[in-house]
C-alpha cells in the first residue's frame, strides 16, 4: 500500500513537470505494434566482430520487416507472429529449427508455442526432432486438435498427419552449436558457460483490429538431458497473450521463467494495472497523465516487465522478455548485457539492437 502512495506522489509530480502521456497506438486508427528477439545473454560489443554485428542486425531487420509489412496491410497478429519466426527458426544464427543447439546425445530437441489473445487458444510443442518449423507445429495443435501441449513422437505423428514440412535429424545442425557441446563435454561446462548467450526466438504482435498474439521456438539449452523442457513451450512461462492486457515472449535460463511464470506474471499484472487505471480516470476523475504513469501508459508498462525480471534475477536466472500492450506499447526488459531484439509500430518506430546500451 505504501508503495501504491508513493506512486500516486510520483505521479503528481510528474504531471507538474509537464510531461506528455503517452500516445496510444491503437486509439490512433488501429494501429499495430510488433516486437521480436532473438535470444539474450552475455552480448558484448568487444566479443563481437563487425560482420557478426551487422549479419545479425540483418537477419533481424529481415524479419522485424517482414512481419511488419503484414500488420500494416491489415494482417493479423497471429500470422505475423508465425511469419517472424517462420525466418528466424531458418536462420542458423539462432538457436531455433536450423542453428538449434544439441542435446548430449548430440541430436537436438525443439520447442516452440503460440497464443492467441482473442481467446487465449494456445498451442505448444516440445521434444520434436524433425519438424522443420516448430512455430507452425504448434499453431496446428492449436487450431487442429483439441489440446494445448504435444510432445515427442505423438507430436511427430501429429505433425506428419497434417502435413508438416519434415526434416533428416541433422538439417537442424551446424557446426557453431556442435563445438559447443564438445566444449562443453571436454571442459565439463554448464550450457550457460558455453551458450553465453541464449538464442531462442519469439513474437510478439498487436494487429489493427486490435488483437494480440505471441509466439516463441527455441533448441533450448546445450547438453540438455533426459528429455528437458524449457519455458519456451510452457504457456504462461516463455509465451503468453490476453487482449485485455498483453503479449510476452521469453528467453533465457527456462527453469527460472517457468519457476516465476514470467509470461503470464507480466499480463495478470498488467491487467490488474489497466482496471486499477479505468477506474480511477471514471471514478476520481485521475488526469490522463497520472493514470498514464502509474498504471498503463509506457514507463508503468516497463516498470511492470523489470518488476518480473527482477525477480527472476533474485532467484538467480537471467534473460529478457519483449512485449506489445492493447495500446500499441512494443518493450523490452532484460536482466543480461544485450539481447538480440527488435520493434516496430505504425507510428513510425522501426529498429533492431544487440547490445544493453542502445
Ligand atoms: N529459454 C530457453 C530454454 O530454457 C533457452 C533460450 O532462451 O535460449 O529452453
Amino acid at each position: 500500500m505504501r508503495g501504491f502512495f508513493t506512486q500516486i506522489a510520483a505521479g503528481f509530480a510528474l504531471a507538474l513537470t509537464g510531461i506528455a502521456p503517452t500516445v496510444s497506438a491503437q486509439d490512433a486508427e488501429g494501429g499495430w505494434s510488433l516486437a521480436i528477439h532473438g535470444g539474450a545473454g552475455t552480448i558484448a560489443r568487444e566479443n563481437m566482430s563487425a560482420e557478426e554485428d551487422a549479419a545479425y542486425r540483418a537477419s533481424l531487420q529481415a524479419a522485424l520487416d517482414a512481419g511488419a509489412k503484414m500488420l500494416a496491410e491489415g494482417g493479423e497478429a497471429l500470422d505475423a507472429v508465425e511469419a517472424v519466426i517462420l525466418l528466424l527458426e531458418d536462420d542458423p544464427r539462432f538457436n531455433a529449427g536450423r542453428g538449434a543447439v544439441f542435446t548430449w546425445e548430440g541430436g537436438h530437441e525443439l520447442d516452440a508455442s503460440i497464443m492467441d489473445g482473442r481467446d487465449r487458444d494456445a498451442g505448444a510443442v516440445a521434444g520434436v526432432t524433425t519438424v522443420r518449423h516448430p512455430i507452425s507445429l504448434a499453431r496446428k495443435v492449436m487450431t487442429d486438435s483439441p489440446h494445448v501441449m504435444l510432445a515427442g513422437k505423438g507430436a511427430e505423428t501429429f505433425a506428419a498427419e497434417h502435413d508438416l514440412e519434415l526434416v533428416p535429424a541433422d538439417w537442424f545442425s551446424t557446426d557453431f552449436r556442435r563445438e559447443a557441446l564438445e566444449r562443453m563435454k571436454a571442459r565439463e561446462l554448464s550450457a550457460l558457460d558455453v551458450d553465453a548467450k541464449f538464442g531462442t526466438v519469439g513474437a510478439v504482435a498487436l494487429d489493427r483490429n486490435g488483437n494480440l498474439a505471441a509466439g516463441t521456438s527455441t533448441g533450448g539449452m546445450t547438453g540438455k538431458r533426459w528429455n528437458r523442457i524449457g519455458d519456451a513451450p510452457v504457456i504462461g512461462a516463455g509465451t503468453y497473450a490476453d487482449n485485455r492486457s498483453c503479449a510476452v515472449s521469453a528467453t533465457g535460463w527456462g527453469e527460472y521463467f517457468i519457476r516465476v511464470g514470467v509470461a503470464h506474471e507480466i499480463c495478470s499484472r498488467l491487467r490488474g494495472q489497466r482496471a486499477m487505471s479505468e477506474n480511477a480516470r471514471s471514478t476520481v476523475n485521475m488526469p490522463e497523465t497520472i493514470a498514464d504513469f502509474l498504471f498503463d501508459g509506457e514507463r508503468a508498462v516497463q516498470r511492470t516487465a523489470d518488476d518480473v525480471l527482477a525477480e527472476v534475477k533474485n532467484l538467480g536466472g537471467d534473460g529478457g522478455v519483449i512485449l506489445v500492450t492493447p495500446e500499441g506499447h512494443a518493450l523490452f526488459s532484460f536482466n543480461t548485457s544485450g539481447m538480440y531484439r527488435g520493434r516496430a509500430t505504425s507510428e513510425g518506430v522501426n529498429e533492431v539492437a544487440i547490445y544493453g546500451d542502445e
